[in-house]
């Protein structure tokens, strides 16, 4: 008789590994009290980026008379609304086909032991049980985060009028993707940074960089700011904060919290049956085993890199060492989890993988630094896409390629190409080998190696 495997959550990490385990073989469970998708197809990545294209197109009517076009245009929002509702349903749908072989749940699911899941009077027993039960915005602990108009990106995501002027605490992924859509939308936007540089744990190069282009497309963007409190004000919501000893205000209509996300720790009753967490998340080991063995984690409950690619391969890994046979040791495939790529969609587009300058620095790596930019290659310049640049780091002694950093048009799909020399030990010489088709933006990655 086929395994059974009940997975907790729908998410990237959720249904991926539920669909790949039915077509293993496994007996298969999916519970869920949310949308199919969870957060990334319905409040996350998807919704994000049909707006960002929107900004883009929106961008590029701003910019039509370079290209010799004089355009008259409008922006309709309930009509880019709309297309990111239709995008959503269009996946959902794909989504609900993948899982045609699993049994699917609706509800919220508790622990009676550690191989039976409650959801309302049903009792769901299994041989496996995976957690994939997400995270959920953070709140800053300040006066008046609970006001009217204060705001998480799930929020933003449904408005139905732009904001006139809006105010984004936390220049991280989220707050600074906001910050470039609203400012292309026409919000006057302004965001507030506790830490002395946005997107604090990339290469700071990189994010001095990305600060630059955003704030020459006007938006403000403060760093080492301390919000302190936000009040309701004839003239909208004020926000207080603290700059260099001083106190200061602004005014804005919408207020977006975008200070991080937590795992979702209150989604299970998980002391009850001794599943050991942190207030980082679920503790798993290499497998994403917790401290039940049949028990695994994966995704943002886990902590770790909050994002959807890496819960789905947290997934795969769990079903490796699943048909492996459950060992306590060895390696179950040659998925590297600690080896992420990462993109920001921004406008410039920022990506990376491996490691920083200030890492390499920290762990007293010697390293040497190669860049090209994009205002040098013929494809970037023939798509009116001058602004950005590629910096790969080497070993010095070696050439082993340990980082790759790039700003500009199409980064998060260039950032692939060096991940996957990364992840096969691939050196400096070993890229400049390659052939890349001419005229190609893959050519400002070729040309960083040369
Ligand atoms: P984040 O951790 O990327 O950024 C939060 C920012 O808020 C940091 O810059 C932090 O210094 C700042 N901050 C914290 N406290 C503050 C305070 N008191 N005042 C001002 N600033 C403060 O978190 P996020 O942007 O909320 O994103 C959450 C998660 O979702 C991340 O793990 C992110 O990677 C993921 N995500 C990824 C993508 C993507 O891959 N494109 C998109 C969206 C979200």
């Amino acid at each position: 008789m086929s395994k059974s495997i009940t997975i907790i959550g729908a998410g990237p990490g959720g249904y991926e590994t539920a669909a790949a385990a039915a077509e293993k073989g496994f007996d298969v469970t999916l519970i869920t009290d949310g949308p199919l998708g969870g957060t990334c197809l319905n409040e996350g990545c998807i919704p994000t980026k049909c707006l960002c294209r929107n900004a883009e197109v929106l961008e590029d009517f701003a910019h039509s008379e370079e290209y010799g076009i004089t355009a008259s245009y409008s922006f309709d929002f309930k009509k880019a609304v709309e297309r990111k509702e239709a995008v959503i349903s269009q996946l959902r749908s794909g989504i609900e086909f993948l899982l045609k072989k699993v049994r699917i749940i609706e509800g919220k699911a508790s622990f009676k032991d550690s191989h039976t899941v409650l959801v309302g009077e049903e009792e769901i027993e299994s041989d496996y049980i995976i957690i994939a039960t997400g995270s959920v915005s953070a709140l800053l602990p300040i006066p008046g985060n609970d006001l009217e108009g204060v705001i998480t990106s799930k929020e933003l995501l449904s408005i139905d009028v732009i904001p006139r002027k809006l105010c984004i605490i936390g220049a991280g992924v989220i707050g600074l993707e906001f910050a470039s859509i609203f400012n292309s939308f026409g919000s006057e936007v302004t965001v507030l940074e506790y830490c002395p540089n946005v997107l604090p744990r990339f290469d700071i190069d990189l994010a001095k960089r990305l600060k630059q282009s955003l704030s020459k497309k006007g938006i403000s963007i403060i760093t080492s700011a301390k919000v302190e409190s936000i009040e309701h004000s004839p003239g909208g919501l004020e926000v207080k904060y603290q700059f260099k000893d001083n106190r200061f205000s602004i005014l804005s209509d919408k207020v977006l919290m975008a200070v991080g996300r937590r795992p979702n720790l209150k989604s299970l009753n998980f002391d009850e049956i001794g599943i050991e967490t942190t207030p980082k998340g679920v503790v798993v080991n290499n497998y994403m085993q917790t401290s039940v063995p049949n028990i695994y984690a994966i995704g943002d409950i886990t902590g770790g890199m909050m994002l959807a690619h890496v819960a789905t391969f947290q997934g795969r890994r769990v079903l490796n060492h699943l048909t492996a046979g459950c060992p306590s040791e060895g390696p179950v495939d040659k998925i590297q989890l600690d080896l992420v790529p990462a993109a920001v969609f921004t406008s410039p587009e920022v990506a990376t993988i491996g490691k920083t300058e200030e890492e390499c620095k920290a762990e007293g790596v010697a390293f040497k630094i190669r860049k090209s930019f994009y205002r040098a290659n013929g494809k970037a310049l023939s798509m009116n896409s001058p602004d950005g640049y590629c910096k790969i780091i080497e070993e010095e002694k070696s050439g082993r390629i340990l980082g790759c950093h790039i700003i500009g048009s199409h980064a998060s799909d260039l950032i692939q190409e060096v991940t996957a020399l990364i992840s096969m030990d691939g050196n400096i010489y070993d890229l400049s080998s390659i052939i890349h088709a001419h005229p190609t933006l893959s050519e400002i990655v070729l040309n960083a190696a040369d």
